[in-house]
């Protein structure tokens, strides 16, 4: 847990040995000039000065809007890592045990061990990545307080449906635990439906807390503009402990992306159609090329199952030699994992211009 996280490794090495970087998640394609134009006015034209501590009322009020909920239970904070260990840090105390489901976002683990929480682990499971109602019952003990979700999941895609939230609902309700649902890839489902949020289950709604993120939902990963939605006697909490973890967050870029969320329905299926394209691109040369690319409903990603693509089932094995050999970064899926043998499992981002991922399946194309 000490270690350097996976997407700084692989993406400082794909800077150093001048590879095309497929592993962390961002986008290398044009910002929406809207969204760039409108922090460029809000750095001359706004405050430079402290936000209020919760964000900007114009962001909270846009986030609220979003979601059907009152700005009083939205919190800006800065990214969503912001907003999942504010969240980490009121809610567990130590002892405490925390349910948490792999593969899992490299952030939950030592946030809950910074708490003083104990991770009990399930498994979703592939190829579907379906979260099992009787493995999560079995992981409750008297001393769960939390689980952390993550729907769509990185890196699998897979979104949780109704009967599983309303599942997750009853037992929460049953033992008394809160839920910590991180949502930031809800804008990247390529059908265009809008996947189901825990604000949406009755059973959930007053003890859950969402996490969500401009930096995927406008492409602008730098920016670093998150927030924590919940009823607000829980956002209350999450707000004492964001007050000491980084107090406020950027101003021009709160101005920004509050612009941002008013665009329209046509901006966003626009901006979702450049992704519809360059998974079809990325899905369609590595399918040509002989790999097993699984379903995918979310996210930025796709997963390469590698015994199916006739490789070794070593995932971080092959990610090494993928970047040094073949001069593309990729990120193993074992670095979701808790524990970490091998897994056959490699994520790579289709989130590129068509010439990356021309090159990249070229590449890969060249190493089988
Ligand atoms: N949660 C998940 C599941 C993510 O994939 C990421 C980053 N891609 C984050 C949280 C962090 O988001 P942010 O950059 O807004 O902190
Ligand atoms: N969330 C992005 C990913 O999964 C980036 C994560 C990071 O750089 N910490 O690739």
């Amino acid at each position: 847990m000490s270690q350097t996280t996976i997407f700084e490794v692989m993406s400082g090495l794909c800077r150093e040995l001048g590879a095309i970087n497929l592993g962390q998640g961002f986008p290398d394609m044009e910002e929406p000039p809207e969204v760039i134009g409108a922090a460029q006015r809000a750095l001359v034209e706004r405050s430079n000065q402290y936000p209020p501590m919760r964000g900007l009322p114009e962001l909270r009020g846009a986030v609220a809007g979003m979601y059907g909920v009152s700005a009083a239970e939205v919190i800006v904070t800065s990214g969503a890592t912001e907003a999942l260990a504010s969240a980490i840090l009121a809610l567990v105390r130590p002892g405490d045990e925390v349910i948490c489901v792999q593969p899992l976002y490299d952030a939950y683990l030592p946030l809950v061990a910074r708490a003083g929480g104990v991770a009990r682990l399930v498994n979703l499971r592939p190829p579907a990545w379906s979260l099992d109602l009787d493995e999560l019952a079995e992981a409750i003990t008297d001393k769960t307080r939390l689980i952390i979700l993550n729907t769509p999941n990185n890196p699998t895609g897979t979104v949780l449906d109704r009967a599983t939230l309303e599942g997750i609902g009853a037992l929460a309700q049953r033992h008394g635990i809160y839920v910590l649902s991180d949502e930031v890839w809800e804008a990247t489902v390529l059908d265009g439906s809008k996947p189901l949020s825990v604000l949406d289950i009755p059973s959930l709604r007053e003890r859950s807390v969402k996490v969500g993120s401009a930096g995927k939902i406008f492409s602008l990963t730098g920016w670093k503009i998150g927030w924590a939605v919940a009823a607000p006697e829980l956002a209350e909490r999450v707000a004492a402990s964001h007050q000491f973890i980084t107090f406020t967050t950027p101003t021009p870029l709160q101005w920004a992306v509050a612009e941002g969320l008013a665009l329209g329905e046509a901006w966003f299926a626009a901006h979702r159609a450049r992704y519809v394209e360059s998974k079809a691109r990325l899905v369609s040369g590595l399918t040509q090329a002989g790999f097993c690319v699984l379903p995918c409903a979310g996210t930025w990603f796709v997963t390469v199952d590698l015994a199916a693509s006739g490789l070794p089932a070593q995932d971080e094995l092959l990610a090494q030699r993928l970047v040094r050999e073949a001069g593309v970064g990729s990120i193993p899926v074992s670095a979701f994992y808790a524990d970490r043998p091998e897994r056959g499992y490699l994520r790579l981002c289709h989130a590129k211009r068509g010439e990356t991922l021309d090159q990249a399946v070229e590449r890969l194309a060249g190493f089988r």
